[in-house]
């Protein structure tokens, strides 16, 4: 989609950090790191929210996950790490091209703010 930047990020016209890809994701870390691992799973296709990923194409929002798990066991977290979905701009979303955040590499407290 024109003016997106995660779709300019998967396009490679926009540098991205990429640590992973699958036929349907790209994973890259985000750029304001919110703990020593912290990467960016999207899909390549156009999708506002992980609502409407799932109901336009619920095998990549799979794949979403099943990348998120591999890019959290290659940075060495295999079975401690924190997936986020926000949706919607009071939830913290601030890119509207579905986005999974794999946290890990420090304890991560809850609730989040
Ligand atoms: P959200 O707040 O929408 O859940 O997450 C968007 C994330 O994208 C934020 O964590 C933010 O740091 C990250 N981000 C914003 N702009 C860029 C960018 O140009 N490159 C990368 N790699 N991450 C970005």
């Amino acid at each position: 989609m024109k003016d997106c930047l995660f779709c300019k990020i998967v396009a490679g016209d926009v540098p991205g950090d990429v640590v992973h890809v699958t036929e349907g994701t790209v994973a890259f870390r985000d750029l304001n790191a919110q703990a020593p691992t912290h990467v960016l799973v999207v899909p390549r296709a156009h999708y506002a929210n992980a609502a409407e990923l799932a109901a336009g194409d619920p095998a990549v929002l799979a794949e979403l996950v099943t990348s998120a798990a591999a890019v959290a066991a290659a940075e060495g977290y295999p079975d401690d790490y924190r997936l986020v979905l926000n949706t919607g701009a009071e939830a913290g979303q601030s890119v509207f091209h579905t986005h999974l955040h794999v946290l890990a590499g420090r304890p991560l407290a809850w609730p989040p703010g």
